[in-house]
Parts: C-alpha cells; sequence; structure tokens
C-alpha cells in the first residue's frame, strides 16, 4: 500500500534494523522501545490491523506469531515470559494501520491500559 509507513518499511523504502526476515514475515526493532526487548513483527502483504484477518490471509498471521515466539526464543526472553501485543484501531492506540505484533520483554511487565 502505497502510504504506508509498514510498506515502506517492507521495501527498504525506510531503514529498519531487521531481526528476521523470510517471503511472508518480516521483524525489526521498534524505533521507540517500551521493554529492553520491543521487536514488531509483520507481514509483508498490507493488512490493516487484526481486523482485516479473514480465511485467506489468517495463515499469514499465524506465521507472524510462530515467527514471534521463535524470535523470543532466540532473544532469550521465552523462558522468564514475555507478551505479543497487537493493536486494533484508534481506541486500542493502534498509530500505524499496517497489522504488526508487538513483542515485549526484557523486564517484568505490569498490565497497564492507559
Ligand atoms: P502501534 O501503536 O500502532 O501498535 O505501534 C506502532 C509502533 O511502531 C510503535 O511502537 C512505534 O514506536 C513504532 N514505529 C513507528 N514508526 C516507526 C519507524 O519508522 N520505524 C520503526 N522501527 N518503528 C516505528
Ligand atoms: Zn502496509
Amino acid at each position: 500500500m502505497a502510504d504506508c509507513l509498514f510498506c515502506k518499511i517492507v521495501a527498504g523504502e525506510i531503514p529498519s534494523t531487521k531481526v528476521y526476515e523470510d517471503e511472508k514475515v518480516l521483524a525489526f526493532l521498534d524505533i521507540n522501545p517500551m521493554a529492553p526487548v520491543h521487536i514488531l513483527v509483520i507481514p509483508k502483504e498490507h493488512i490493516p490491523s487484526l481486523d482485516g484477518v479473514n480465511e485467506e490471509n489468517a495463515p499469514t498471521a499465524a506465521h507472524c506469531l510462530a515467527v514471534a515466539a521463535k524470535i523470543a526464543r532466540e532473544k532469550g526472553i521465552a523462558q522468564d515470559g514475555y507478551r505479543v501485543v497487537t493493536n486494533i484501531g484508534a481506541a486500542s492506540g493502534q498509530t500505524v494501520p499496517h497489522l504488526h505484533f508487538h513483542i515485549l520483554g526484557g523486564k517484568q511487565l505490569t498490565l497497564s491500559l492507559g
């Protein structure tokens, strides 16, 4: 999608610090980390949010989750525990309308819904 920040990152038009890449998925460091480990996993295909996931593209979304779990193990945060978050729409605070899963870990997390 032409005007989408994360599509531009997928296309290499905006630089990112890549953590993982395959034909369907890209993972990169969040530019404004909220935890010692804060990585975003996105489908290369433009899906606006989880609200845009359907039977057709669900395998890609599921693959994002499998990649998130793999990255968490590789980064050494799986044993202590971590969080995977996806925001959907304005009321959730979603700022980039391209499906992304936040991997957050490396510290004790609290549940803040502010
Ligand atoms: P959201 O609030 O939509 O769930 O999350 C968007 C995330 O994208 C935020 O955590 C924000 O820091 C991150 N972000 C925004 N712009 C960029 C960018 O240009 N590069 C990277 N690496 N992350 C970004
Ligand atoms: Zn996009």
